[in-house]
C-alpha cells in the first residue's frame, strides 16, 4: 500500500486525475448526485486526456521541435523523451555528415580517380577530382551519366559487363590525352554499386615496354653469335681430338640449352606484344598424334605414353602457339617422370561443354607450396633437375600466356611422389565439329 502511495506521489498526472475525481465525487455526494457527478467527471477526464494526446501527435506530425522541461506531468515527460530522441538523432546525423565530408575530402585528395558506379546501368553516382581530370567529367553534369559513354572502348565495355573484380584493366589510353595510360580496377562497393579506381600507369607501362624491348633485343642479338658457335661446335669431331671429347659434348649441350633459352625468351616477348592471335580450326587428332610422337622422341622408350581422345570435336585457336603450350606440358611430363613411369595425354569435352586437354604423369610431383608460383618466369622447384633435363624455366609461363590469349586457363593438380596433372581448360564456344 505504502509502495502504491509513493508511486502515485511520483505520478503527477495520476494524482491530478484522482484529485479531480475525488472532488467531483464529494460535490456529487453533498448534492445527492454522486453517480452522475462521477460520470461527468470521468467523461471530462477522458476528453481532456484525448485532447492532450492528440495535441502531442499533431505537434509530432508537424515536425515541431520539442523543448526539454523539468516536470512530473506525464505528457511533459513524453515531450521530454521526444525532445531527447530528436536531439540525439540530430547529433547522429551531424556526426554522419562530418564523417561523410571527411570521406569525400579523402576521396578528393586521392591521386587515383575514384568513381561510384551503378552495377547494372553503369551510371555514375559520385566521382572525385582525379576521376574528373582523367575522364574529362564535370560536376554536376556528369552525375547520372553512363561511365561507358566517357571511355569509348570495347575492352572497357566487355570488362565492366563481366564485372571482373580480380583483374584490373591495364594500359588504356586516357580519353583526355592519348599519351597517358590508365588502369581501371573494379571494387565491390555495395550490392548495387561498384567503385571504379582509375590509376595513371604511364610510367609503369613505359618500364614494361622497356623491359620487353630489352629482353627481345638481347635475345635477338644473342641468336646470331649462338648460331655461329653452334655451327663451329658441330664441325668439331670428338673422334679427331679424343682428349677434348667430353668438353665438346658439354659445350654442345650448353649451347643447345642457350639456343632454347633464347627461343623461349623470343616466344614470350612475341606473346607479350600480342593482344590476339591469328586463329583457325586446329585438327586435334593430328595435334594429339604430334604430341605423342614428340613425347616418344624425348622419352626414348623409357616411359609408357598413351593418348585418349573422347571430345569428338576440334579447337578454334592459334595452331602454332597452342602446339607450343601443349608441347611444353608434354615435355615437362617426360622430363619430370622417372624411367618406367606413365604419361597420358587426354582430350575431352566436359559436361559443361568446356574443352579439356590434360597431361598426366606418374612423376616426382610438385610440393603444394610451389604451385601458386610455378607458372612464373624462371621459377623452378629444383633448379638442378630442370637444368639437367634441358629446361629453361620458361615452359609453363609460355603455356599460361598462350592459354590466357585464348581466354583459357591452366589447372594444376599434383602430389609429391605420385605425379602431376596439367589441364588446359577452354570455353565450350571454341569447340568446332570435326570434318568427317
Ligand atoms: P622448366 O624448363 O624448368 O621445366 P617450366 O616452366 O616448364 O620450366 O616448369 C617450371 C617448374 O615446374 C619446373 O622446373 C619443375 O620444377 C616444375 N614442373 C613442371 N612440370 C612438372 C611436372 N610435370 N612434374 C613435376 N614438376 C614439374
Amino acid at each position: 500500500m505504502l509502495k502504491f502511495i509513493s508511486s502515485i506521489s511520483r505520478h503527477q498526472t495520476l494524482r491530478r486525475i484522482l484529485l479531480f475525481l475525488i472532488v467531483s465525487a464529494l460535490i456529487g455526494w453533498t448534492t445527492g448526485f454522486l453517480l452522475p457527478a462521477l460520470l461527468i467527471a470521468a467523461l471530462i477526464v477522458i476528453i481532456w486526456q484525448y485532447w492532450r494526446v492528440n495535441h502531442l501527435l499533431m505537434r509530432a506530425k508537424a515536425n515541431e521541435t520539442f523543448d526539454k522541461t523539468v516536470s512530473l506531468d506525464i505528457y511533459r515527460q513524453l515531450e521530454n523523451q521526444l525532445a531527447h530522441r530528436e536531439l540525439s538523432a540530430r547529433q547522429r546525423a551531424r556526426r554522419l555528415l562530418s564523417l561523410l565530408r571527411a570521406y569525400r575530402q579523402a576521396g578528393s585528395a586521392l591521386h587515383d580517380g575514384a568513381l561510384i558506379v551503378q552495377r547494372n546501368s553503369s551510371q555514375i553516382v559520385w566521382f572525385n577530382k582525379a576521376a574528373k581530370r582523367f575522364l574529362g567529367l564535370s560536376y554536376p553534369r556528369s552525375l547520372g551519366t553512363n561511365l561507358l559513354m566517357h571511355i569509348n572502348s570495347t575492352r572497357v565495355h566487355e570488362w565492366f559487363l563481366a564485372g571482373d573484380i580480380d583483374e584490373p584493366l591495364m594500359d588504356l589510353p586516357c580519353p583526355q590525352d592519348e599519351n597517358i595510360r590508365l588502369s581501371l580496377r573494379l571494387l565491390p562497393y555495395s550490392n548495387e554499386q561498384f567503385m571504379v579506381v582509375v590509376r595513371d600507369v604511364t610510367k609503369l607501362m613505359q618500364l614494361e615496354h622497356m623491359r620487353r624491348d630489352f629482353v627481345a633485343n638481347v635475345s635477338h642479338e644473342l641468336r646470331t653469335p649462338l648460331t655461329v658457335v653452334h655451327g663451329y661446335l658441330d664441325m668439331m669431331e670428338p673422334e679427331d681430338n679424343p682428349e677434348f671429347a667430353p668438353m665438346i659434348e658439354e659445350m654442345r649441350k650448353q649451347s643447345a640449352r642457350m639456343a632454347q633459352l633464347v627461343e623461349d625468351l623470343l616466344t614470350l616477348s612475341r606473346l607479350d606484344a600480342e593482344d590476339s592471335l591469328r586463329e583457325e580450326v586446329i585438327p586435334m587428332q593430328m595435334m594429339l598424334t604430334t604430341l605423342r610422337r614428340e613425347a616418344e622422341a624425348l622419352s626414348q622408350g623409357h616411359h609408357k605414353i598413351s593418348i585418349e581422345d573422347s571430345a569428338q570435336c576440334d579447337i578454334y585457336g592459334a595452331h602454332k602457339e597452342l602446339h607450343s603450350a601443349f608441347s611444353n606440358l608434354v615435355s615437362n611430363a617426360v622430363r619430370y617422370t622417372p624411367y618406367g613411369g606413365t604419361i597420358s595425354i587426354r582430350f575431352e569435352q566436359a559436361a559443361d561443354k568446356s574443352l579439356r586437354l590434360s597431361v598426366k604423369d606418374s612423376g616426382y610431383g610438385i610440393p603444394a607450396q610451389h604451385l601458386p608460383r610455378i607458372t612464373e618466369r624462371f621459377y623452378r622447384v629444383s633448379t638442378s633437375r630442370s637444368r639437367e633435363s634441358g629446361g629453361t624455366g620458361l615452359g609453363l609461363s609460355i603455356a599460361k600466356h598462350v592459354l590466357s590469349l585464348h581466354q583459357a586457363r591452366l589447372e594444376i593438380e599434383s602430389e609429391v611422389g605420385k605425379g602431376s596433372q596439367f589441364t588446359c581448360i577452354f570455353s565450350g564456344d571454341r569447340a568446332r565439329s570435326r570434318p568427317r
